[in-house]
């Protein structure tokens, strides 16, 4: 990748930290959640304890994706062992450590058409995520822009131990979405924890972010009435698959 390229993905990550980290948002407050994207060989991605609101060049890691990746499927490893590889993948040994999270971070950007990575702590989608109703509110939709930008199903991991077992959570429920709906889902939700958006741009990232954080404040709203209704199988594959829709998608650059 020459420099420019590099500068240009550097500033986008940025962005996106400084748009998932506002305020009034409510997606992310302290060191909470962090974003990466592909780089050639490897990644960039947030530093442990940064804050995605504040966060800046200085904040963000390249590491080497095999190295992370090799780790997966080794749970036994020690909470010290993980820690000296994370240092040990660094493409540069000045830059700061990466955050535990970049192992989830090294898996998914190695999914076909995923270049970015937004990971945060919403309120509202917590709300459901520490509710008994996560797994429907991953399975099912409510509205039609919720299946434009979040896709037809989301992944729902069990709560796990944040690190190298939670990137194993992720690895194997993300598999099992691929083997079921032929592709990489768009929004991976964490049981007591949180959400992850993956996309081929950063604006899809954001807008699947910001989608599944309206999704989970009116779903919540709807359930206090009695609700929600649910849209039906057929109708969420009609609206996934309507060629407008797909215009709509790219005139978003999602
Ligand atoms: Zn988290």
């Amino acid at each position: 990748m020459d420099p420019d390229a590099r500068e240009a993905r550097l500033n986008a990550l940025v962005a996106l930290a400084h748009e998932l980290g506002r305020e009034d948002r409510k997606l992310a407050i302290l060191g909470e959640g962090n974003v990466s994207t592909r780089v050639p060989g490897g990644m960039l991605v947030k530093a442990s304890g940064r804050n995605l609101a504040t966060l800046s060049p200085r904040g963000i890691v390249e590491c080497r994706t095999a190295e992370l990746c090799a780790m997966l499927g080794r749970s036994g490893l020690s909470d010290a062992a993980i820690d000296e590889q994370l240092l040990a993948s660094r493409v540069r040994n000045d830059d700061p450590k990466p955050s535990v999270e970049a192992l989830f971070h090294a898996y998914l950007l190695g999914l076909p058409g995923v270049e970015w990575v937004g990971h945060a702590h919403p309120v509202a989608v917590n709300r459901v995520m520490c509710s008994p109703r996560a797994h429907e509110f991953a399975r099912r939709r409510i509205f039609p822009d919720e299946v434009v930008c979040c896709g037809e199903e989301s992944v729902l991991v069990p709560y796990t131990d944040p690190g190298l077992k939670l990137a194993e959570a992720i690895r194997l429920r993300v598999e099992e979405h691929v083997e079921r709906r032929g592709g990489p889902p768009r929004v991976i939700l964490l049981a007591s924890h949180g959400v992850i958006t993956v996309g081929s741009t950063s604006d899809a990232v954001l807008a699947a972010m910001l989608m599944v954080t309206k999704s989970a404040d009116i779903w919540v709203g709807a359930a206090a009435l009695g609700g929600p209704n649910f849209l039906s199988d057929a109708d969420v594959r009609r609206i996934a698959g309507r060629s407008d829709e797909e215009y709509r998608r790219r005139a978003l650059n999602l």
